[in-house]
């Protein structure tokens, strides 16, 4: 840890910026990163980066240069939009551990505007809480790196090693863009990436599967339904048969101690439904999109063989389906878990500042959906330490962030940086925003 004076400038600065850290956060909230629409928010992160004096890299992820990656996942969409923004920071001299500040720029759809009690793109404080789609998940977090180390600055200091602070895209839906900046040469001795997480450092993650089931039917006049095969009603058995594999799976768990006490460690999601063309023709097709859950160590194409098992088992019953089977198609995630081994020397730096500043050990969780984490743990051998601020509403309606949660999560960070990194002065005369 950073000397005591040091350690005590470092969370006043925090305090006096937090002000500012708030309101950075809802400029960054309004603007609506659904996918295929990261560039502007990506923008203002660009320019603020740029502003405190890192050296700037923007690229768009090039999809031929991560497709024969382990880690990639397919896409369906353009990516003209997914752009990355880095910012790195390169000491005077180097005598600390480099890191990684990673977060995830791009929120998901806000459903049915009239369930939220405010609009989800105009951001509000109500009573300590940020409000607003992407507040908690995660611009927050994404805001609190660069506050963090606007803190060590503003105490005099900055890293005595390189850090680079990604702003990435894609995280919602393959992970491609925390792949797109490993590939593109970005390593560091550790990582930390500020999702919202109840102050909790995660042990363990699932990985995630997208996959995108069309079943065809045999289209008919309602007035002769015998003679056709509706699709919409086949899509249902299918939905339960997955409805059984999500039970199996869930049966497992305690073959992985980690999640033995998860309540739902594998979730099957069916999240999206399409079909049919007319109230009186029976339908002749039907699309579900749909996310599974894995097991830290259980290989991707061990999952898919299992869903398309289930798909196949639904289509044998049937007499025209088993001569027209649904087709299964990835079109998103396809990651693998990870777990974050005990006793590494970055999870031993954020236990001591987080105890410093919450007077309170840190506490761990295990995460049941994706994180960009497992792009450091399974493809650069980098702990990768994930832990951010108190949310809710995530993924839901009435998102939110706990903004006391936030200023504390804040400084555990700052004081990370200060204890991974090591600090040298502020080069006198250098100006930054
Ligand atoms: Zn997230």
């Amino acid at each position: 840890m950073p000397d005591s004076s040091l350690t005590r400038a470092i969370l006043d600065a925090v305090d006096d910026a937090f002000e500012r850290q708030v309101a950075f956060t809802a400029d960054l909230v309004r603007h609506p990163s659904q996918r295929g629409q990261e560039h502007t928010a990506q923008e203002l992160m660009f320019q603020a980066m740029r502003a405190r004096g890192l050296a700037m890299d923007r690229f768009r992820i090039d999809v031929d240069a991560i497709r024969d990656h382990p880690g990639f996942s397919p896409v369906a969409v353009s990516y003209d939009n997914a752009i990355n923004v880095v910012g790195t920071h390169h000491p005077r001299e180097v005598k600390g551990r480099s890191l990684i500040l990673n977060g995830h720029v791009d929120v998901v759809p806000v459903g049915p505007l009239d369930m939220w009690t405010y609009p989800p793109y105009e951001p509000r404080v109500v009573d300590g809480w940020l409000h607003g789609r992407g507040a908690g998940d995660m611009k927050a977090g994404l805001v609190a790196n660069l506050f963090a180390l606007d803190a060590l600055r503003a105490a005099g200091v900055q890293p005595a090693a390189t850090v680079y602070v990604q702003s990435v895209t894609e995280e919602e839906c393959t992970g491609n863009g925390a792949l797109a900046c490993l590939t593109r040469g970005y390593r560091a001795d550790a990582a930390l990436i500020s999702e919202p997480g109840g102050d909790r450092l995660v042990r363990a993650n699932v990985g995630v599967v997208w996959f995108q089931i069309e079943v065809r039917g045999r289209p008919a006049h309602v007035a002769r339904s015998t003679t056709g095969t509706n699709a919409i009603v086949a899509a249902t058995r299918v939905i339960a048969a997955l409805g059984e594999l999500e039970s199996r799976w869930n049966a497992e768990k305690a073959n992985h101690p980690l999640f033995a006490d998860v309540e739902k460690p594998i979730t099957i999601n069916v999240g999206k439904i399409e079909g049919g063309d007319w109230a009186s023709s029976v339908p002749a097709w039907c699309r579900i999109d749909c996310r599974a859950a894995l097991y830290p160590g259980t290989p991707v194409r061990e999952a898919q063989a299992a869903i398309e098992q289930v798909v196949r088992g639904v289509a044998l019953a049937d007499p025209y389906l088993s001569n027209h089977p649904p087709t299964v198609t990835y079109n998103g995630f396809t990651a693998e878990g990870y777990v974050l081994p005990e006793g590494t020397d970055a999870e031993a730096c954020l236990r001591a500042a987080h105890a410093r500043v919450f007077e309170s050990e840190l506490e761990t969780r295990i995460a049941p959906a994706y994180l960009d984490a497992r792009v450091f743990m399974l493809y650069a051998d980098t702990p990768a330490l994930v832990y951010g601020p108190l949310s809710d509403g995530v993924h839901g309606f009435d998102e939110r962030v706990e903004l006391a949660s936030l200023r504390r999560v804040t400084k555990s960070i700052a004081l990370f940086v200060a204890d991974w990194c090591g600090v040298e002065a502020v080069e006198a005369g250098v100006a930054r925003g």
